[in-house]
């Protein structure tokens, strides 16, 4: 076992570090407040290597290992959640589902734009009616030919409105849940295809989310991602990936906190002195501290499975679910360092707070999480009743 992370891991992290710090955390309130942050940002990251970590050279991507990609996302998610779920969604959700599950024409037409920041993805599987309970997607696909024809309304899509190209979950034998569902890759601007902005979140305020509207579109069969009958299982590893990006994100949200409550702590002072010096306030501090290194590790340990090319579920669902309630507490001990200040957009832990929220329902919330976990574990499952 090695704790150490490689020269070449070393050398991302500081370059991602830099570039977060330099041209996104300075930002980070700025576009909290505008429910929205610059396209651009994108570009400079495709270039710099930041939106195709694991995806392989030959398709536009930086041919790295997961824990680099662990690492991307820390670096992004302490300066900025929102930036971090594009990143995320973009790269765990759809380039991996399309370089795991596309053909080679889907791989050569879509890696490359999607890995340069040119085109921004996005991944519609909740609907209205369906959240955790995924294979109740009611959205329907219909064969016509070499054609398919899409309807139905997907909700709470990340970049759901910036996407120029979506991974589409539909039914095509409504009643029989997962067994008919299928993926397509659809690109927006497809007639029929249509969006409507969501605004007014908690947090994340600053990334993109939005409505699907699919009216009578249609794609060629080509489109399809997997065989019809295997959409279920391309969102259920897609969702290893995504939640491994949650996970990596949730580290750096805990990290920040922590670095700017010590910061605070240390030139705060009441009662004649610094209230860093207070135990109380090192008790926080110390559980910060312990609570982020054993996220991350549980992060890394993740990382390490899925570099082996093993099947990472389990040891996933494990970091998303701790490294997501470690991002809330830690968010929240943060604003009880900085008392009444932490309370106001002013500082940090507030928006830290408001942006860790989200990480716990998206993506499977942690009941789903634990859920995952009791079934391993009992060999029991507690999904229907
Ligand atoms: C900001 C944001 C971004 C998102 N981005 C995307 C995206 O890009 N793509 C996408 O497809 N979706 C996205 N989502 C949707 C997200 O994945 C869902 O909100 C999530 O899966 C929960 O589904 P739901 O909201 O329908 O809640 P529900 O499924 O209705 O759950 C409500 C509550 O019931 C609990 N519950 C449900 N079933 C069980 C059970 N069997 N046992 C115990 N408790 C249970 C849940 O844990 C939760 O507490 C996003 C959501 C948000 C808020």
């Amino acid at each position: 076992m090695n704790f150490e992370l490689t020269e070449e891991q070393r050398m991302i992290r500081d370059a991602v570090r830099e570039f977060a710090r330099e041209k996104i955390l300075p930002y980070a309130r700025e576009w909290d407040i505008q429910e929205s942050f610059p396209r651009e940002l994108l570009y400079e990251m495709g270039e710099l290597g930041f939106l195709g970590v694991p995806i392989p050279q030959e398709y536009g991507g930086a041919g790295l290992d997961f824990i680099s990609e662990a690492i991307v996302f820390e670096e992004i998610g302490y300066a900025d959640s929102s930036v971090r779920t594009t990143l995320s969604v973009q790269m765990s959700l759809v380039e991996l589902t399309i370089l795991n599950w596309g053909t080679e024409e889907q791989k050569r037409k879509y890696l490359p734009k999607l890995c340069s920041g040119e085109w921004i993805g996005c991944f519609g599987l909740t609907e209205p009616g369906a959240g955790s309970d995924a294979s109740n997607i009611q959205t329907r696909a219909v064969r016509e030919g070499d054609e398919w024809v899409l309807n139905g309304q997907k909700t709470w899509i990340s970049n759901g409105t910036w996407a120029d190209v979506a991974i589409i979950f539909a039914q095509t034998q409504p009643g029989s849940r997962h067994k008919g569902m299928v993926a397509f890759v659809v690109e927006t601007n497809t007639p029929g295809y249509h969006t409507r902005k969501m605004k007014g979140k908690l947090g994340l305020r600053a990334s993109d989310t939005g409505e699907i509207f699919l009216d009578n579109v249609r794609v060629p069969d080509s489109a399809r991602l997997g065989e019809v009958g295997q959409g279920f299982f391309v969102a259920l590893s897609a969702l290893d990936n995504g939640r491994y990006g949650v996970a990596s994100g949730c580290v750096g949200i805990a990290q920040y906190a922590l670095d700017c409550s010590l910061e605070y702590a240390k030139q705060r002072e009441a009662f004649g002195r610094p209230i860093a010096g207070f135990q109380l306030v090192q008790e926080m501090l110390a559980n910060m501290y312990v609570e982020t290194e054993a996220a991350r590790l549980l992060v890394y340990r993740a990382g390490h499975i899925k570099n082996k090319g093993e099947r990472s579920t389990i040891a996933v669902s494990m970091a998303k679910y701790y490294a997501s309630e470690v991002a809330k507490r830690a968010a929240d001990l943060a604003i009880q360092i900085h008392g009444g200040y932490g309370y106001s957009n002013e500082y940090p832990p507030e928006r830290l707070w408001r942006d860790a929220r989200v990480a716990s329902i998206y993506e499977g919330t942690s009941q789903i999480q634990q859920l995952i976990l009791g079934r391993h574990l009992t060999g029991i499952e507690a999904f229907y009743g």
